[in-house]
C-alpha cells in the first residue's frame, strides 16, 4: 500500500497535532514494528504496527454513512432477543461502524453510522442542537391550540421540552388520523412519541426525514450512502 510519513499517520489517528506528533517521535516515544523511531522522515505503510508510549494506535480510516433505517430494526449493537440490528445492513463495510443516537424499533428514517467517535459524540450531544425533523401519523386531529402547545414546550416526566416546530400536513377523515411534521432540537428517549401521547394524539407511525442539512433524498428503506467529504466537513 501507500507509504506516508510517520507524524502524518499519527496525527490522522487523532493522537495529537502534526507538530506535537513530531515531538513524540523526537522524544523516542513512538515505535514502528516494535522498534523505536526517532527520525521525522520515517515512512510507514498500512500494514506497519505503530505504538505510542507502548500503546498501539488505530489505523482504521474514518467512514461515514447516511442510512434509511427500516421499521422493525433496533439501533443497539446487539439484541438478546435476536431481532435485526442496524449493523446487519453494513456487513460489506470493512470498518466497524456504530449508530449516532437512536431511532426506536418501530421508527424508520434517517440515521447516521460512522466509526469517528469524536464526531459521533459531538452530534449526539444535546448542546449540538441539530434540527431533527419527524413526520408523525397520529390518532385524531390535533387542533391549532394543540400544535401551539407542542411548539411552546410541554412537561414530560424528564422535564419540559424545548421550543419546537409543529405543522399539520394532512387529515385522513376515514381513518380518524392526521399527519404532522415536528422539528425538535433535543433527542430524548422516545421524545416525539411521548410529546404526542401527552397532548392526546398517540403516534401510529413515525419517520425521521431530516437531520440538520441532511435529508433522506432518494434512499429507500434499508439503503445507505457514504457522506461526501463536504458533508462531513459541514457536520464538524
Ligand atoms: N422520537 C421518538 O419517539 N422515537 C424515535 O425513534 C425518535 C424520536
Amino acid at each position: 500500500g501507500m507509504e506516508e510519513r510517520l507524524q502524518k499517520v499519527l496525527a490522522a489517528a487523532g493522537i495529537a497535532s502534526r507538530r506535537k506528533c513530531e515531538d513524540l517521535i523526537l522524544q523516542g516515544r513512538v515505535k514502528v514494528n516494535h522498534q523505536t523511531i526517532t527520525q521525522l522522515g520515517h515512512k510507514v505503510s498500512d500494514s506497519d504496527h505503530i505504538e505510542v508510549d507502548g500503546k498501539p494506535i488505530s489505523r482504521e480510516k474514518f467512514v461515514y454513512f447516511l442510512f434509511h433505517k427500516p421499521t422493525g430494526v433496533i439501533t443497539s449493537l446487539n439484541d438478546p432477543q435476536g431481532r435485526k440490528i442496524v449493523t446487519d445492513f453494513f456487513k460489506e463495510v470493512k470498518q466497524r461502524v456504530y449508530p449516532v443516537g437512536r431511532l426506536d424499533y418501530d421508527t424508520s428514517g434517517l440515521l447516521l453510522l460512522m466509526n469517528d467517535g469524536e464526531l459521533a459524540n459531538q452530534i449526539a450531544h444535546p448542546r449540538f442542537e441539530i434540527d431533527k425533523v419527524y413526520i408523525a401519523t397520529v390518532k385524531g386531529y390535533p387542533s391549532e391550540k394543540t400544535l401551539e402547545r407542542l411548539r411552546k414546550g410541554i412537561i414530560l416526566e424528564d422535564g419540559p421540552t424545548a421550543p419546537a416546530e409543529a405543522k399539520l400536513l394532512e387529515m385522513d377523515e376515514k381513518k380518524g388520523q392526521a399527519v404532522i411534521e415536528l422539528t425538535i432540537h433535543e433527542g430524548r428517549n422516545r421524545q416525539v412519541r411521548r410529546m404526542c401521547q401527552t397532548v392526546g394524539h398517540p403516534v401510529i407511525k413515525l419517520k425521521r426525514v431530516r437531520l440538520g442539512f441532511l435529508t433522506l433524498g432518494e434512499l429507500k428503506m434499508g439503503e445507505y450512502r457514504p457522506l461526501t467529504a463536504k458533508e462531513v466537513q459541514q457536520l464538524k
